[in-house]
């Protein structure tokens, strides 16, 4: 027989989660034993795969939660070292940009890049607005990332041009939509719905016009294996626990040349001997992506 398909954790409201499961959503509340078995991380948080017990109609207890495969997360408010989870088991981070209104911001793509590549999550760029492209000049912009391996989909939410092909890529997986406000997340989501039903309350949810939600995320179900969320800015997201020190390797173009350098330690900033410089020098790596490492690795950046 084929084994359940899990139940999933795709909303929170305080201390009540919704578990989607294979009868339908659940409203559940948490077992006390799992708070107190886990304080140094959220001991459910959205995106999560639980067991529950049945306590009434539509009303249940999560029992137990899998162990995480990969985080998006940040710091807790006001400590140390508590992890607060925005989402949990993220297949890849799928980051959106609109070629204009607002203005691609490079620098901040790449700290999204980061994040996915420090997390362990696949990465795609989602080129968003086309339509204010016909010449087919502002989203050369995006050109260095197609040469560093990513996957660079372009689309316009207002005419429909590549939402099958983000389909494509979404599905099957859990991806969080990453991006500043305006390029049109919303407008996406809306477009890859195929149909308007129920799940009309989870965008509205995500739009930030539901009622009663009350944490940041909301899993949008897409078909039976695909989901979205619409995760908050990079500022949210953070840096918090990323080894800079491996900050070169988190650049896919840089990993070539990495044992290449004179130096095995090398940091390429300055280093004579240095392969990532030489392959800047030589046009084989794009200067901008050089330089959004170079300012996060030297510290000028805000990290
Ligand atoms: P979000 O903040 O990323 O969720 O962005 P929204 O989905 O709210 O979209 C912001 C604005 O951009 C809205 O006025 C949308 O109508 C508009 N918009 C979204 N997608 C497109 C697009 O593909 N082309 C154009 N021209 N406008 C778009
Ligand atoms: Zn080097």
């Amino acid at each position: 027989a084929n084994p359940r398909p899990p139940n999933i954790v795709i909303r929170g409201y305080g201390q009540y989660y919704d578990v989607r499961t294979p009868e339908g959503i659940v409203r559940c509340t948490v077992r006390g034993v799992l708070k107190r078995a886990r304080r140094k991380t959220d001991p459910v948080a959205v995106g999560d795969r639980v067991e529950i017990t049945l306590t009434g109609p539509g009303e249940g207890v999560i029992e137990a939660v899998a162990p995480r495969l990969r985080t998006l997360s940040r710091r807790a408010r006001g400590t140390e070292d508590v992890e607060q989870v925005i989402l949990a088991n993220p297949d890849q981070l799928v980051a959106v940009f609109a070629v204009a209104e607002p203005e691609p911001h490079p620098r901040m793509l790449d700290r999204f890049l980061i994040i996915a590549e420090a997390r362990g999550l696949a990465a795609a760029v989602c080129v968003n607005k086309i339509d204010l492209d016909p010449s087919g000049e502002l989203r050369r912009i995006f050109d260095p990332y197609r040469a560093a391996g990513y996957p660079v989909i372009e689309t316009s939410a207002t005419t429909g041009v590549g939402i099958d092909e983000l389909r494509a890529i979404l599905h099957g997986k859990v991806s969080a939509l990453s991006g500043p406000s305006g390029v049109g997340k919303s407008s996406l989501i809306n477009a890859l719905h195929p149909e308007l039903d129920l799940r009309v309350g989870e965008i509205s949810a995500v739009t930030g016009k539901g009622r009663h939600t009350t944490t940041a995320t909301t899993l949008i179900l897409l078909d039976d294996e695909t989901y979205i969320a619409d995760t908050p800015g990079i500022r949210q997201l953070g840096f918090w626990g990323i080894d800079f020190e491996r900050l070169d390797h988190y650049f896919p173009e840089f990993r070539p040349y990495l044992d290449q350098c004179y130096y095995a330690d090398c940091t390429h900033l300055t280093e004579p001997g240095c392969a990532v410089l030489a392959a800047v020098e030589a046009g084989a790596i794009d200067y901008d992506r050089y330089e959004s490492y170079r300012a996060l690795r030297a510290g000028t950046d805000d990290r």
